[in-house]
């Protein structure tokens, strides 16, 4: 069996861990297909926040705690960028983890395409799932906001790409606008900038069109699995495709698990909700994505038009309980 899975950061990468484990008992190979929206230069350094979320926690290298990043990290080089008052101060990278960025900077400036160089980190971390990203282009979600005094200047975010827009409006960085202004400024929407030209990585459309079985993560709906879909083809191959999309619900009894997937939501005027989300995602039938919707106990009651909706326990406390969640995922086709 073939399975893939949409997925963003450490939301994904849980889901991962679940997909893995129940991939093994079955005899399954697993691709990753990830988000590449949040991705940055900081420092000079190409930073891949939920590729590198999710190959620390396949590869057990991430901070159970904090979510993302390494385990046993060390601060010194953020603490001396501080003291030089190098901004963006806002956005921590820890030592461990700037030696991924170094070693993925050095090959994408030397021209090799980013899925390649995954798979060139991915042999250190042996995640025993293939990692691809959504596309080795540059796709970056931003944010459309007001611009109120709360604003920085795009200088002082070290944010060349900061764009004043009419209307008195600023796209910034999802980063930005996540880590910064922790999703707390009045916002308009989110664009994915480079997305029309951007082509699926080598290895994506053929993934899908191969697959058995497609999972959607229970990642962040609006900022982790909108802008792989945003990739021209991309949704294309998942409505063509011969495999059944199933998708996992994020939200729990009306809130995100974890983070603030209800601010991007609101944005969207979409409730938060699993009956939300199934919404937006839309049935196959009806010209969107899913074929099956899983949602949690708490939520047996959603109804979305035309697609399946089944309800099981959907907390990843642990690496069984995640992995039931995927056969219940699975076997919902
Ligand atoms: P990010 O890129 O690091 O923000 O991570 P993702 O987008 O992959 O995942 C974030 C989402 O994971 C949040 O919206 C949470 O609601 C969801 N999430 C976290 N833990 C759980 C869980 O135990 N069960 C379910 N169903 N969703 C979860
Ligand atoms: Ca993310």
């Amino acid at each position: 069996m073939r399975i893939v899975v949409l997925t963003g950061g450490i939301g994904g990468a849980r889901f991962l861990l679940g997909v893995r484990a129940y991939a093994r008992e079955v005899g399954a190979e697993v691709t990753a297909v990830v988000n590449v929206g949040d991705d940055l230069r900081l420092h000079g350094l190409r930073v891949c926040p939920d590729l590198d979320s999710v190959m620390y926690t396949l590869g057990g290298g991430a901070d159970p705690e904090r979510g993302w990043g390494r385990v046993d990290e060390s601060w010194t080089i953020k603490n001396e960028l501080a003291a030089y008052g190098a901004e963006p101060s806002w956005f921590g990278l820890g030592d461990r983890d700037i030696a991924t960025h170094l070693v993925r900077t050095t090959m994408l400036d030397a021209g090799y395409p980013l899925h390649q160089v995954i798979e060139a980190l991915a042999t250190r971390w042996q995640p025993g799932v293939r990692l691809l990203p959504a596309t080795d282009d540059r796709l970056e979600t931003h944010a459309v906001v007001s611009a109120t005094s709360e604003l920085a200047s795009p200088a002082a975010t070290n944010n060349a790409d900061a764009a004043d827009l009419d209307g008195g409006r600023r796209a910034i960085h999802f980063q930005e606008w996540w880590v910064r202004h922790r999703a707390q400024l009045p916002t308009h929407q989110f664009v994915f900038v480079g997305a029309e030209t951007a082509k699926p990585a080598p290895g994506v459309t053929e993934a899908i069109g191969a697959a058995d079985v497609v999972l959607i993560a229970p990642s962040n709906p609006v900022v982790s699995i909108a802008p792989i879909l945003a990739v021209p083809g991309l949704r294309e191959a998942l409505t063509d495709g011969p495999a059944p999309v199933v998708g996992v619900s994020p939200i729990i009894g009306g809130a995100p698990v974890r983070g603030m997937a209800d601010r991007c939501l609101a944005v969207l005027n979409v409730e938060c909700s699993a009956a939300g989300v199934g919404g937006l995602y839309g049935s196959r039938a009806g010209g969107g994505l899913l074929d099956g919707w899983l949602v949690a106990e708490e939520d047996a009651q959603t109804v979305v038009p035309e697609v399946t909706v089944r309800a099981v326990p959907l907390r990843m406390t642990d690496e069984a309980a995640t992995a039931a969640m995927v056969r219940a995922a699975v076997e919902l086709t």
